[in-house]
């Protein structure tokens, strides 16, 4: 039977959930609010210069190929999903290059570093997880067949079972390359108190599985996705705000539409107010936030400096405890993507983006903020750039956390609120689906907190299982 299925948002959540949908033969709406789809995952174009916004790295590639695979088996016939998408994954040779406390290093630690052997010996029990923590992305939580993957992990931790923990319990590792392996809870945007020990594998598991890039840039993921849809039928309506949800029923300022379901890959915060329930009160707990800052550069930068470098604050404990209440850290822990020419985006000059984790405090920013200055130049130095990064920007664009915001999540916070490490992942509230409103399915990093697109993709694909199952 063919249901008429209404989908709000189309980030990388919204966009994966209606190509499934519409796969299976569903007719599927999606509408979007803004006047591009792929939502935080943006292009855009600087100096005639090809630049992706918002994610920059794809981990756990193989959930990606999940999506693909689902694809392929909810219809038949025609080309298959890997060619319609056509995403070609390129691995970066290292996870990044970490500067702290006036030590660097890379990740993974290279022969003759003082960290070699500790990381070895980490890497060896951690970085084969990977396999078992994309099985507990991509299967359905109540599913017995999990129950494997999560004794692996298990195993691992015993009762340590929060990054923090876990860490403090490993005496033979240095403190410096705890705090390297701990900042990695950031891509949650919290503390290492605050999440569970599995994040503590994340490095080693993207040292051994990779860390990779889209090639032409991360924003072929969003690309490849509208292409899913768009081949399975779905219609897509950008530039289209919804303004009210009823049961069964969407309106925009266009239009009113009807569907069997609707699926939400909005922010919480955002659904609720559109079906008109009560605004709660703001969360005491936030994720972090971002400054981010596009440009154009007018030179290469030296040959030594990676694709990928991470400068660490000095005291990571104040950069955790200045976010938690919302105010500037004096240091902060930063990113340097960094594209030679024709260097994965087709283009002629190099280009870079730097991101600082922010607090979610909603402000705007500009790049001649004082913290900006500071943090660039502190970042130029340690990679012994003769000018700051911001300085060699011919062009630039910022992204803030009042940007940020515009997406929904109260003061820009990148991962909206945390939910406590014991409801990280599967275990989050809200459901994708309540028996009050057994018409209405979530989807997106609202309802898969914590980790970026792996989290989502693998949050759609449990969702619409059990939304199709439903269905049928
Ligand atoms: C700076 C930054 C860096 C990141 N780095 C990484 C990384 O390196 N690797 C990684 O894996 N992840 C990373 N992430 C996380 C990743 O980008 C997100 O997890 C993912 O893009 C979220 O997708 P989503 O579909 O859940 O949400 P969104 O992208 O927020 O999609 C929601 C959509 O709903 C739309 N919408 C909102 N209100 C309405 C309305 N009323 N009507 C219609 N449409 C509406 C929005 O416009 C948007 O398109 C990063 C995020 C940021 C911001």
């Amino acid at each position: 039977m063919t249901s008429k299925v209404v989908v709000i948002g189309a980030g990388l959540g919204g966009l994966a959930a209606s190509a499934l949908l519409a796969r299976q033969g569903h007719e599927v709406t999606l509408l979007e609010g803004q006047d591009w789809v792929g939502g935080k995952s943006r292009r855009i174009e600087l100096d005639g210069q090809r630049i992706d916004t918002g994610p920059s790295l794809v981990t756990f590639p193989h959930v990606w190929q999940k999506v693909l695979a689902t694809y392929d088996a909810l219809g038949s016939g025609g080309e298959g999903a890997a060619e319609i998408a056509g995403v070609t994954l390129e691995r970066l040779p290292e996870v990044g290059r970490y500067y702290f406390r006036g030590q660097q290093a890379n990740l993974p630690v290279e022969l003759g570093h003082p960290w070699y052997e500790p990381w070895q010996r980490f890497e060896a029990e951690h970085g084969t997880l990977g396999p078992a923590i994309t099985h507990l992305l991509t299967a359905d939580p109540w599913d017995k067949g999990i129950l494997p993957a999560l004794g692996r992990l298990l195993s691992r931790y015993g009762t340590r079972l929060t990054t923090a923990a876990f860490l403090d319990g490993l005496d033979w590792m240095p403190q410096d390359l705890k705090d390297v392996i701990a900042i990695h809870t950031l891509n949650a945007g919290v503390a290492p108190e605050q999440t569970l020990a599995l994040y503590a594998s994340m490095a080693a598991v993207m040292a051994t599985d990779g860390v990779w890039v889209p090639r032409g840039g991360v924003y072929e993921i969003a690309a490849g996705l509208e292409k899913l849809a768009i081949h399975a039928g779905v219609e897509i309506h950008t530039s289209e705000p919804v303004i009210s949800v009823k049961p069964r029923e969407v309106t925009t300022a266009r239009a009113t539409y009807r569907g069997d379901y609707v699926v939400s890959a909005l922010d919480g915060g955002i659904l609720e107010s559109l079906m008109g329930r009560p605004a709660r009160k703001p969360p005491a707990r936030l994720s972090c936030s971002g400054i981010a800052i596009f440009g154009v550069l007018d030179r290469e930068l030296p040959s030594e400096v990676v694709t990928h470098s991470v400068m660490m604050p000095r005291d990571p404990g104040a950069l955790f405890g200045a976010l938690g209440k919302r105010i500037m850290p004096d240091e902060t822990m930063a990113f340097l993507n960094y594209y030679r020419a024709g260097e994965i985006y087709p283009n002629k000059k190099p280009v870079a983006a730097l991101l600082l984790t922010a607090p979610p405090n909603g402000a705007s920013a500009e790049i001649t903020d004082p913290f900006v200055v500071a943090e660039s130049e502190r970042f130029s130095d340690l990679l012994g750039l003769e000018q700051p990064i911001t300085e060699m920007m011919s062009q630039h664009k910022i992204l803030d956390p009042e940007y940020f915001a515009s997406f929904g999540a109260v003061g820009g916070a990148l991962y909206g609120e945390p939910a406590p490490w014991w409801r990280s992942g599967p275990f989050h509230s809200p459901a994708y689906n309540s028996v009050r409103t057994p018409w209405l399915w979530r989807v997106g990093s609202s309802v898969h907190p914590g980790g970026g697109i792996p989290a989502v993709l693998g949050g759609v694909l449990i969702s619409m299982r059990r939304m199709l199952a439903r269905m049928s």
